[in-house]
């Protein structure tokens, strides 16, 4: 029997009229050296239609790709508003990949045209040459006009003013009736072995992805919130939020270029955000400013997203202790849109127990499955102690990566399961606890030991900023760790001292060998630690 339901596609372009029309009110506002510069959604409505037709009369057709390579502001919504809704794929490039992974997924995506911040010309100019689709590149941002739009030209592209080619364009647009199979965005892994991979979100998947982000176990938006995704735009689609945003009428708050602590909690106090995400090394740093000056609050948030790699309790418990600021850690990856779980705490658990809760990987929300499996394949009990790699499935998790049958991508898929490399347990009630990214794990003499842990131990000492722990060669135990830490200025505290702290935790042999101390972990392009580095750093000599 069939429902009586209509059959409505689930697109971009519904958010985008929803949002732009029923929350016509709510804004978006960027952060300016000046101040905040402010759009209504219904302004942005407006000029999503100017983008679609600008587009169009560059030769924009079917499902041809758009990129953007901009920072999370006003410009960079309209283009995930308008290049999905008028049946073209958006493309968000990382600004910070390495110039021949950039060139590299420009090209395998044939991106056509490419959306570029005015302040990231000059990182954008030298690659431009090497993108081979690509015909146009628009320059958008208050200081366009004065950008130096001739090191663009000289890659032999149609370089021109956003503004000038939304002026010519009327403020409606015939928006197409688009299937919800489609695609309606990419976005490529970092890569960290290999070449990026890509994968393409469907119009479906987008929207249901988003109402889950807007359900009270995620972000619990409403239309009076104000959201601030500092997690990049073309970090995994900023998690959501822009989408959500638009679909709960919340407003956004858009920190542009300004992510260091001090620009950031500047910005917080101006633009009043009630919700905001971003990988812990930015909420550590915005820690450390909130520590340092105990007469800046940033009240107006009740709840943080936080997630990308594991959220050591000892952060929460800071912010939260000292700064009345709520974390929610979140897991998910590229490939799972990203958002699969969200921690909470169950009714009743107070205490030492709440943290236990709030630093495992959370539950899983509706639609997303998971189970563990062993190194044979074989699927282990989901009883929260057999530990296996995390397999999951569901409605916004990738089947496949975009156009590849290389047999390492391939072997991501296992009877329709994604394999997400990490390591864990889940429980009966859908509770995920991971220990360690399976190419992280420490394997020493035949045992594992849990780099995560280890690292989250460390953390939680008052003279240690940050640590990060990865395994090395050893001729006798195959692999021995190697702590890497960032202490507090005028910290006097040694090894010594650290590996008896953690003796109180671990066992003897899990305690890290080596030892140094330096001044920042590496990062990678979205913002977490760079463990590829510190072993290339080690194998290098300069790092012991
Ligand atoms: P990359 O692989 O380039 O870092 P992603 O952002 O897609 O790109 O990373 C996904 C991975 O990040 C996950 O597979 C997992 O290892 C890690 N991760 C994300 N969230 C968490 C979390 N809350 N706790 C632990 N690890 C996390």
């Amino acid at each position: 029997m069939h429902s009586t339901m209509q059959d409505v596609p689930l697109t971009i372009g519904s958010l985008l009229l929803h949002g732009t029309t029923v929350h016509g009110d709510s804004e978006v506002v960027t952060a300016t050296p000046d101040g905040l510069r402010s759009t209504s959604y219904a302004e942005v409505g407006r000029e999503a239609a100017r983008l679609a037709s600008g587009l169009r009369s560059l030769g924009v057709t079917g499902d041809q790709r758009v990129a953007t390579f901009q920072w999370n502001n006003t410009e960079h919504l309209v283009a995930y508003l308008a290049i999905p809704s008028m049946g073209a794929v958006l493309h968000t490039l990382n600004i910070r990949l390495f110039p021949e992974q950039l060139v590299y997924v420009a090209n395998h995506a044939e991106d056509r045209v490419v959306i570029v911040d005015d302040s990231l010309v000059g990182l954008l100019a030298p690659h431009l040459p090497a993108m081979e689709t690509v015909t146009h590149v628009l320059v958008a941002g208050p200081d366009a006009a004065s950008a130096d739009l001739d090191s663009l030209r000289a890659s032999g592209k149609q370089v021109q003013l956003y503004a000038d080619l939304l002026a010519a364009q009327p403020d409606e647009f015939d928006w197409p009736q688009v299937d919800e199979r489609a695609a309606a965005a990419m976005c490529y892994t970092s890569g960290t072995t290999g070449n990026p991979k890509g994968v393409i979100y469907s119009h479906r998947s987008a929207w249901l992805h988003s109402q889950m982000i807007c359900t009270g176990n995620v972000a619990g938006l409403d239309w009076h919130d104000r959201v601030l995704p500092i997690v990049p735009m073309f970090h995994a689609n900023a998690w959501g939020l822009a989408y959500a945003a638009l679909m709960s009428g919340a407003s956004l708050c858009m920190p542009d270029r300004w992510l260091q602590a001090e620009p950031l909690v500047r910005f917080m106090r101006e633009s009043r955000p009630t919700i905001s995400g971003a990988v812990p090394t930015i909420w550590n740093d915005v820690l450390m400013y909130l520590d340092a000056h105990p007469d800046l609050s940033v009240d107006s948030i009740r709840r943080i997203l936080c997630g990308g790699s594991a959220v050591p309790v000892s952060l929460q418990k800071a912010l939260k202790e000292r700064h009345g600021l709520e974390v929610r850690q979140a897991w998910g990856m590229t490939e799972t849109s990203p958002v699969a779980s969200a921690a909470g705490v169950p009714l009743g658990v107070s205490g030492e127990e709440e943290w236990r809760y709030r630093g495992g990987q959370g539950r899983l929300v509706c639609g997303v499955e998971a189970r563990i499996t062993a190194d044979d394949g074989t699927v282990l009990p989901s009883d929260g102690e057999a530990v296996g790699e995390l397999e999951v499935r569901g409605p916004w998790v990738t089947g496949a990566y975009y156009s590849s049958d290389d047999p390492e991508v391939t072997a991501k898929f296992h009877e329709g399961w994604l394999r997400t490399g990490d390591v864990g347990m889940v429980d009966p009630l859908g509770y995920i606890t991971l220990t360690d990214r399976a190419k992280d794990v420490i394997k020493s003499g035949g045992e594992w030991i849990s780099s995560v842990e280890l690292e989250n131990a460390l953390m939680a000492h008052p003279d240690v900023v940050e640590a990060a722990v990865v395994g090395i060669p050893d001729e006798k135990w195959q692999e021995r760790p190697l702590a890497s830490v960032v202490l507090r200025p005028g910290s006097t505290v040694g090894a010594a001292d650290l590996r008896d702290y953690l003796g109180a935790e671990f066992a003897k042999w899990q305690l890290p060998d080596a030892w140094c101390f330096i001044e920042q972990i590496p990062r990678t392009s979205v913002g977490k630690f760079d463990k590829k580095v510190l072993r290339r750093e080690y194998a290098d000599g300069r790092l012991e």
